[in-house]
Formats: structure tokens, C-alpha cells, sequence
């Protein structure tokens, strides 16, 4: 037997490793099991190549516990290793690897990190307080080693017992780890997370836990639509099918394979928990793939596999990896293909999955230039009638009917149909048509289509008094002196708060309301701006949040004048009260005064 002594710095690397790495402690099982399978591979390789030519035998990862050991061991019939590749591979550079990778990453928070690749066989040493390796090698004439470690620098290999080649690595488990690792329950769980789509078989309590064939491993040409929707419920068990899937498959000028999922993704903020997962030669590393996927793509699911993103790095060096962002790019023209290949194909079945798409679809174009150049051409709108239109589409429908003094195009739109449901009633009636923005993007979106299309305006409906909306270049004489139109606008101001409140007196045609309620376009949009946080506080502005509008041309206007000053405040009040209620502000006291004042009208 031959004793040693690792040669490093620090003393004793061990309880960094554990103390460090122990949010992250279950990875061993992923490492060891990999280095298993690449020792396998490795074997089959060398066999294929003729290097090897004795039977291969059943190739496969046997993972056991033993409880009365306190035991767990990985057992493969890979290449095996001699005394002196121990030596080498395991005592020399796993340890300056292991060593590395610590000196990196000591000062830093774990959240840093994503994957933890590169720590390798040492991980081990997280839940193990000794180490034994027993492997035998492939080549001809040699012997079967044992090597020893403690979880100290130093470490021993003898001849070992093993007479068929392969390696088994068994971890003696600290006492803290072995209660949680001993479970049969606990071990099928990290295999079926971290192993699950491995190229070789891995057998746990007599069951082959892996698919060793995934779907984005093949070519799409092998593939028909029931084998991606078999991978999509193996993934994500009870879960509603997807809308389609996206079949990557590039080598150049990077790897990057996989399959993505379109759910059926609606308003609602989706939190859902089962995303896209991340491999590496079909090793899982993280379901946090946030700077991998480009933003407005989270929401997707399935599995993305690239041996060529830096995995040991920290966020923001992942972000700035050129890499990375050739990936991102890629795969979000992929999605933009796609789209525009169903939009092409059958625009029926594209417009019957639009409501699934249409928060992504916005989402991408405002996030990502190229995506929306991509998309804008059958990005949709939908209409109160619930048709469906592409954009340009619909700004030559508006054209005929809605163009303004100014040769601008203008796009009605509501927020909300039933709340606005009187401000859409008048300008129908006028002989407008209107769309529906009531995503949670839209009121944004709005204003990116603005800068997309030529001479386009959005509006909303009740932004301003009908005649208004669309601006035409005739002007409306008031029907009332100068004079009278103060005394109507003054006894409508003594009876609103003039801080919420921007009161103005205008000419507006006779059948239009005397008194009514807007949400300047501008102001909508700052307040949706300021909710995603880019605006600025309105009370700091002293912004006024609506307009009331008094018609001076409408009958009541010339009628308050000839009233008592009682009978006025009266008649006023309540045509304050009606556009309010009609914009869904009236309440408290208000609204009693509001109700009692009905009733009396009935009795
Ligand atoms: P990496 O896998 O990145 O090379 P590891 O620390 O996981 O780093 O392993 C170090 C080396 O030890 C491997 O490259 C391999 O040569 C050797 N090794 C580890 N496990 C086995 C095994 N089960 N069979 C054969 N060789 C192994
Ligand atoms: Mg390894």
C-alpha cells in the first residue's frame, strides 16, 4: 500500500467544498453518475474504433445504497482506470480542478453561479466522509487498484479486488447526509432530475430510471407529431398539450439541440413552475434558464441542450458571452420561423391559437427589434366584433373612414369592452370601428405600432368626445356669449374637485353629452408606463388623471342659465353624477346622492 499527500495550498479544501457548495450538495449524484457514463462511452468508443475488442457485456450504471454501511455506490464497466490514471486523473487533476474551482469562487454568493460543472469527482466530499474508488482497466495486463481518501489531503491506493473491468466509486456517508441520501425514495428522485435523459442506462433498485434517447437527439425528419407530444407529457405530466413545438438542431457555428413547447399561454401572469430545462450532453444543469432564453421566451417549455454554454460562470459573465447571445439570437428567430410558418400555412388554425400568442408576440416585439421586424407583419389585432386582423391590415380598413385633418390614420381602441361599453356605443354610432387592447402590454404596444407604421395615431375610445377623435378641419361655433360660457363652466367647477378634474368648456356638436368624462391618450399612457415602473409619479406633476368636458353647444348648457342658482346646482350636479357613472367613478356619498335622487324621480 502506498500512502500519499495531495499536494495543495490550502490544508484541507474539503470542508470549503461542502460548506460552500451545501445549497447545492445533491450535484454529486449528477457528477459521479456522469463521469460513469463518460467512462462508458469512452469504452464503447475505443470498441467501435478498434482499440477494444473483447465483449462489451451489458453496458450500464448501476447506482445501489447500502443502509447498514451507510453506504452509496456508482458502479460502472466503463474504461476503468489503472493505479497510476488514479494517480493522475483523480489525485492530481480532479484535485487542482476541485482546487480551481474553489480559489473562483470562495468570495462569492452560490446564486452566482449556474450549474456547478467543473467541480467534478470531488463533489463527492459534500456528503461523503471517506471515498473509495475500486476500478479495474480496460487495458490488457494490468491490475485492479483501490484508492482511499478522508476528506483530508492525504489519500491511499493498494491493489484492489475487482476482476471485471469498470469502476465502482462508494461514498461513506457523513452521519448528517446519510439520513437524507439513505432513502430510496431521495436517490430515485436526484436520478430521475439530473439523469434522466443520460445516453447510457442507469439502474437504480433493479429499474432503469433513464430515457437514453430524447427526442431533441434525433433528427425532426425521424420524428412525427405523436413522438413530440409522447416527450411533452414525459416531461410535463398532466399538463394541456401544447400549441407546437420548435425543434432545434444546429453544430454550427454553435451546438445547440432541443425542442420547445408553446403552451397555451393566456393575460394572466403565468407563474408557471414547469420551464424550459437546460442540459449539456444530455446532463440536466438548471431549469433557471433566464439569461439563456431570451426574456419574453420563459414562459415556453421543453428542454435545450448545448455542450457549448459556459456553465461554471457567473450571471453577468453568462450574460455578456458571445455565445450565449448568438444562442439567444438564434433561438428567438427560430420562434419568429415558426410563427410566420403557421401564419403562412393555415391562417385559420393561426388565428384560432392568437389568444395564446398574442402576450409573447408583443412581449418579443417590444423587447427585441429583430423579433418585432420579424413578426409585425402578422402580429394581429382583434376587433369588438372579435375578428381578427393583421395590423397593416387593419390600419387600411381605418384609412377610408378614420383619417384625421392631419392624413394620420387613426386606431380606436378599448381597454376594456364592458367598462368603456358607452364610449365604444357612441363612436359605432359615429361610424367607427374599434379593437381591443386589453393586455397587459397593449397600452405600450400601442405606441410601438405608432413607431412601426407610417402615419398611424392610436386612440382610445374615450380619450376624448367623439368629434374629437378624429380630428376634421371644421371648427363648431359655441352657441353660447363668452360670458355664458363662464357662468356654465364656473357652475360646473364649484362642484368638482379640480385637482382630479381638468374642467374645459367647448363647442361640441348639440346631440353630444353636456358633460363628460375623458382619459387623455397621453395621460393613459403614462399611467402604463408609470405601472411598469418607467414613469414618474403623477402626484409629483400635479397631472390631472381625467378631463371633464362641458358641451356648451348641448340644450342643457343655454337651459341652466334661464334656472334658480338652487335648480342649477341641481340639474348640473346631475349630469356630473351620469358621466360619472357612466366611466365607473361614481361612488361613496356621491353614489348615495346619485340613488336617492333616482328614486325620487319614480315616485
Ligand atoms: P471531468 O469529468 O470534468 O474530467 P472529474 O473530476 O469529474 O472531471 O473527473 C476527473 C477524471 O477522473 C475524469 O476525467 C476521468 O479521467 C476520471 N474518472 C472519474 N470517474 C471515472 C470513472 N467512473 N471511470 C473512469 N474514469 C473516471
Ligand atoms: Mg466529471
Amino acid at each position: 500500500m502506498k500512502q500519499g499527500q495531495i499536494s495543495v495550498q490550502s490544508e484541507n479544501i474539503f470542508p470549503i467544498i461542502k460548506k460552500f457548495l451545501y445549497t447545492d450538495q445533491e450535484i454529486f449524484l449528477r457528477e459521479l453518475v456522469s463521469n460513469a457514463v463518460d467512462a462508458t462511452k469512452k469504452i464503447q468508443t475505443l470498441s467501435r474504433i478498434g482499440e477494444y475488442s473483447e465483449e462489451l457485456g451489458e453496458l450500464k450504471v448501476v447506482v445501489s445504497i447500502d443502509e447498514n454501511e451507510k453506504t452509496i455506490t456508482i458502479s460502472d464497466s466503463g474504461v476503468g482506470m489503472t493505479e497510476d490514471e488514479i494517480e493522475k486523473y483523480i489525485t492530481q487533476l480532479a484535485f487542482s480542478g476541485a482546487t480551481e474551482f474553489v480559489e473562483k469562487w470562495k468570495d462569492k454568493e452560490p446564486e452566482q453561479m449556474i450549474g456547478h460543472f467543473g467541480l467534478g469527482f470531488y463533489s463527492a466530499f459534500m456528503v461523503a466522509k471517506n471515498v473509495t474508488i475500486i476500478s479495474k482497466s480496460f487495458q490488457k495486463d494490468t491490475e485492479a487498484a483501490e484508492w482511499n481518501c478522508d476528506g483530508t489531503t492525504s489519500y491511499t491506493i493498494q491493489k484492489g479486488n475487482r476482476d471485471h473491468r469498470g469502476t465502482d466509486i462508494v461514498l461513506h456517508l457523513t452521519d448528517e447526509d446519510s439520513e437524507t441520501y439513505l432513502s430510496k425514495w431521495k436517490i430515485r428522485e436526484l436520478l430521475r432530475k439530473y439523469c434522466r435523459f443520460l445516453p447510457i442506462p442507469v439502474e437504480f433498485d433493479g429499474e432503469v430510471i433513464n430515457n437514453t434517447q430524447p427526442i431533441w437527439t434525433k433528427k425532426p425528419a425521424e420524428l412525427n407529431d405523436e413522438d413530440y407530444k409522447k416527450f411533452f407529457e414525459e416531461l410535463y405530466p398532466m399538463q394541456e398539450a401544447p400549441l407546437f413545438h420548435i425543434h432545434i438542431n444546429t453544430d454550427y457555428p454553435f451546438n445547440l439541440t432541443g425542442v420547445l413547447f408553446f403552451p397555451k399561454i393566456n393575460h394572466a401572469i403565468d407563474n408557471r413552475k414547469d420551464r424550459v430545462q437546460l442540459y449539456s450532453n444530455q446532463v440536466f444543469v438548471t431549469e433557471d434558464v433566464k439569461d439563456v432564453l431570451p426574456e419574453f421566451l420563459v414562459l415556453l417549455q421543453g428542454v435545450v441542450d448545448s455542450p457549448d454554454i459556459p456553465l461554471n460562470v457567473s450571471r453577468s459573465a453568462l450574460q455578456s458571452d458571445s455565445n450565449v447571445k448568438k444562442i439567444t439570437a438564434h433561438i428567438s428567430k427560430k420562434v419568429s420561423d415558426k410563427l410566420q410558418e403557421l401564419f403562412n400555412a393555415n391562417r385559420e388554425d393561426f388565428e384560432s391559437k392568437w389568444e395564446y400568442l398574442d402576450l409573447i408576440v408583443k412581449y418579443g416585439m417590444l423587447s427585441d427589434d429583430k423579433f418585432a421586424e420579424r413578426t409585425k407583419d402578422f402580429c394581429m389585432v382583434k376587433t369588438t366584433e372579435n375578428k381578427l386582423h393583421t395590423i397593416q391590415e387593419w390600419i387600411d380598413i381605418c384609412k377610408v373612414n378614420q383619417t384625421d385633418k392631419n392624413g394620420e390614420t387613426v386606431v380606436l381602441y378599448t381597454t376594456d369592452s364592458q367598462a368603456q361599453h358607452m364610449s365604444i356605443k357612441s363612436v359605432t354610432d359615429a361610424g367607427y370601428q374599434v379593437i381591443q387592447l386589453n393586455g397587459p402590454l397593449d397600452v405600450h404596444f400601442a405606441g410601438f405600432a405608432e413607431s412601426k407604421f407610417e402615419k398611424v395615431k392610436f386612440k382610445g375610445v374615450d380619450s376624448a368626445p367623439v368629434n374629437q377623435l378624429i380630428e376634421k378641419d371644421e371648427t363648431i361655433e359655441s352657441a353660447l356669449s363668452k360670458e355664458d360660457q363662464e357662468t356654465v363652466e364656473n357652475a360646473v367647477k364649484t362642484l368638482v374637485n379640480e385637482v382630479a378634474f381638468d374642467v374645459k368648456i367647448e363647442s361640441l356638436p348639440p346631440q353630444q353629452e353636456f358633460i363628460s368624462i375623458h382619459k387623455n391618450e397621453w395621460e393613459r399612457r403614462m399611467e402604463e408606463y408609470a405601472k411598469m415602473g418607467q414613469g414618474m409619479p403623477f402626484g409629483d406633476m400635479g397631472l390631472k388623471k381625467h378631463t371633464l368636458i362641458i358641451n356648451s353647444n348641448h340644450p342643457l348648457a343655454s337651459k341652466i342659465l334661464t334656472q334658480t342658482d338652487d335648480l342649477r346646482t341641481d340639474t348640473v350636479q346631475y349630469c356630473i353624477d351620469l358621466a360619472l357613472l357612466e366611466k365607473n367613478m361614481l361612488n361613496g356619498a356621491a353614489l348615495e346622492r346619485f340613488i336617492s335622487k333616482a328614486k325620487n324621480l319614480i315616485q
